[in-house]
């Protein structure tokens, strides 16, 4: 569901001009029309009255010289501004059939010196609200009464949602709005998507960078040294947070000091790796040191 009565719209008559619409699963259409009149607010105000003196109200009315936008009836009803073509109800044509009466005439093209405001992006919104393609079907608009470059094509009519002048509508002869420029409606009122805030970037946690020549002075250090000495404190916590988790170091045992139980740990470990004799045992090698990195997360260098 569209909008049916839009917010920034004057109201015009009683609201009652029409009623529910004939091939509502047919897609929304606009018509423009001039109301062959003059500019300005004692116009607006005259020619108001008089099209439902008429009873021939349109949903819109707008002066392009003003931005003034004024609503006689609900865009989801029909209005009276287009004649039958045949047994075709042409006011009832579509899901919407939206009826604007431009201030003007259609031999001097409204496009050509309107100034367009905020009232007419609330008039372009309301139409797009229906899903009211920016297009004109029919193609040409009409340069003069009778121009056989605009269109009336049945069939593009009763099926195609979009724009028509008056000139483009079976069974009608008028040849409003006149030769205005299609995609200046379009311009005037561009389509502004809503900014997508930023998604704030996942945080990539760095990983902790640990040296094998910082564990092996740590290692010469701590182990002779009183219980509790640390050397490069924050690398081996790293190592030995890893060898507990590996279960191979308890926890109370965990102090950033490389004493004699973490190197039964990770003596431990190399022979979980594989290493055997020797190999297991003895300074930390790099490589033994990268396969713990790799499974606890941190990184091993020189
Ligand atoms: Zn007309």
């Amino acid at each position: 569901m569209g909008e049916i009565w839009i917010k920034e719209a004057e109201r015009l008559g009683d609201g009652s001009i029409g009623g529910a619409m004939d091939t509502p699963g047919n897609p929304g259409r606009v018509v423009w029309h001039t109301t062959e009149s003059g500019q300005g607010d004692s116009s607006f105000n005259a020619v108001g009255k008089y099209l439902i003196t008429i009873g021939a109200e349109p949903h819109i009315l707008y002066d392009p010289t003003t931005d003034r936008l004024a609503q006689y009836g609900p865009l989801n009803e029909s209005a009276r501004a287009l004649k039958n073509d045949g047994t075709t109800r042409t006011n009832r044509t579509g899901k919407v059939c939206i009826q604007i009466e431009v201030l003007g005439r259609a031999g001097s093209p409204f496009t050509k010196t309107w100034k367009p405001g905020p009232n007419f992006k609330a008039l372009m919104r309301a139409i797009r609200s229906w899903g009211v393609p920016d297009v004109f079907p029919m193609g040409a608009l009409a340069s003069q009464y009778g121009d056989p470059a605009a269109k009336r094509t049945r069939s593009t009519w009763l099926t195609k949602g979009g724009h028509y002048g008056h000139c483009n509508v079976p069974g009608n002869d008028h040849w409003d709005p006149g030769n205005i420029d299609k995609a200046a409606l379009f311009a005037a009122a561009p389509v502004t998507s809503t900014p997508k805030p930023t998604p704030p970037k996942p945080s990539t946690p760095t990983k902790p960078v640990v040296s094998v020549a910082h564990l092996n002075a740590a290692r010469r250090k701590d182990i002779p040294a009183p219980t509790g000495h640390t050397t490069y404190k924050t690398e081996v916590d790293v190592v030995e947070e890893a060898l507990v988790a590996e279960g191979l170091l308890e926890k109370r045992y965990a102090d950033g000091s490389w004493g004699t139980k973490t190197d039964d740990a990770y003596n431990a470990f190399r022979r979980r790796m594989g290493y055997k004799g020797d190999e297991a045992k003895g300074a930390v090698g790099l490589e033994s040191l990268k396969k713990l990195a790799a499974r606890r997360n941190f990184t091993a260098k020189a």
